[in-house]
């Protein structure tokens, strides 16, 4: 067991990293958590994406965010949030999972944790600020065949697609970018889309698919609802009720993403069941004193509402709580 921190953050994203850079200044002993490297999460964005929001934006802590395009690329926003964590010499333990999260007495919290090779940890901790967003969790069909292997709700590179025939799922921004980025690189490129027409596209991105599906590079099935996933091919149910099968190589369901109920609930938080959104008073600490979250966790599974330039000074919400909390204590 190691000695009890003031706060443990887990989550190394962008809210994470600000919280602990905030505890930090605030002389907090902080540790923080995570269970891959630092922004897991937009490691594992698109290789080639290009941020929606412009740099400043995207900014922690008034450290500039300098790039010399309109928008960050993926890349650069990596480059960044490295350099924010070492310019505040952030206490950060990655590729260690926290499984557990248990409130055993007034004094604090028990944080177990496993690392890559299995190893447990166990921590002690006053206060814990959950800032682990919801990209690992992503929004399931649950129709057959959505676990085969040519099936994944994550898109990174257009290159292993090329001369395939790939669907895509969803009909956001996700899905519209990985369609047109597909279609460019010489697949063969098919669009299920449960709605009638696009809503809440961006309105560059927005004018670009609908070209694209107007010139044919893009066949996109508007209305339509799959219905299971076979090796060779998937089958869809049309606006019009046909059943369509089509010849398939890869799926790709960018169907948005949900917060992971079942690790809040354990630790005790209260989850409104139809928004997914944790209970939260205005210090974003939620029924369990002491327990705080961070970051697009606190917009449940609405996906289009929080993100890195709305969500970026709950850390330092939760900090001067806390430090408010000690000062009346003492
Ligand atoms: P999203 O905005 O949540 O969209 C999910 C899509 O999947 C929606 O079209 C939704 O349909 C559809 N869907 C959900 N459940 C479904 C189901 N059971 N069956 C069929 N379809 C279903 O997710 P996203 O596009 O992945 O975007 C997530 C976040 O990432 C957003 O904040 C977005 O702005 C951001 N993003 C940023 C960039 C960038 O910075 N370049 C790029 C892409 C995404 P409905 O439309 O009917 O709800």
């Amino acid at each position: 067991m190691n000695k009890p921190y003031d706060l443990i953050v887990v989550g190394a994203g962008p809210s994470g990293l600000m919280t602990a850079c905030e505890a930090k200044v605030a002389g907090l002993n902080c540790l923080v958590i995570e269970k891959g490297c630092i922004v897991n999460s937009i490691y594992h964005f698109p290789t080639f994406l290009k941020f929606f929001s412009t740099p400043e934006l995207l900014e922690l802590g008034g450290m500039p965010f300098l790039t010399t395009h309109d928008k960050p690329t993926r890349q650069e926003a990596l480059e960044y949030y490295r350099r924010f964590a070492g310019v505040h010499d952030l206490p950060i333990r990655t590729y260690e999972k926290v499984v557990d999260i248990r409130k055993p007495d007034s004094e604090g919290f028990e944080v177990t944790t496993e690392n890559g090779n299995g190893r447990p940890g166990t921590y002690r901790s006053a206060r814990v600020v959950l800032a682990t967003g919801v990209y690992d969790q992503p929004r399931t069909l649950g129709v057959p065949g959505e676990d085969l292997p040519k099936v994944s709700h994550y898109y990174t590179d257009a290159h292993p697609f090329h001369g395939k025939k790939v669907l895509v799922v969803g009909g956001k921004n996700s899905a519209a970018e990985t369609a047109l980025e597909l279609a460019r690189t010489g697949c063969d490129v098919t669009l299920s889309y449960r709605g009638d027409k696009f809503k809440g596209i961006k309105y560059w991105v927005q004018p670009d698919v609908e070209n694209r599906i107007k010139d044919g590079a893009i066949r996109a099935y508007m209305g339509s609802v799959l219905k299971r996933i076979d090796p060779r091919s998937v089958t869809l149910k049309l606006k019009n009720g046909k059943i369509k099968k089509l010849e398939n190589d890869f799926v790709f369901l960018l169907t948005g993403y949900e917060p992971n109920v079942e690790f809040l609930e354990t630790a005790g938080i209260k989850i409104d069941p139809k928004t997914l959104e944790p209970a939260l008073n205005k210090h974003l600490e939620t029924n369990v004193k002491g327990l705080y979250v961070a970051g697009c966790l606190v917009a449940g599974s609405d996906n289009n509402r929080l993100f890195i330039e709305n969500t970026r000074h709950h850390g330092g919400i939760i900090v001067k709580h806390i430090l408010k909390q000690m000062r009346r204590r003492r």
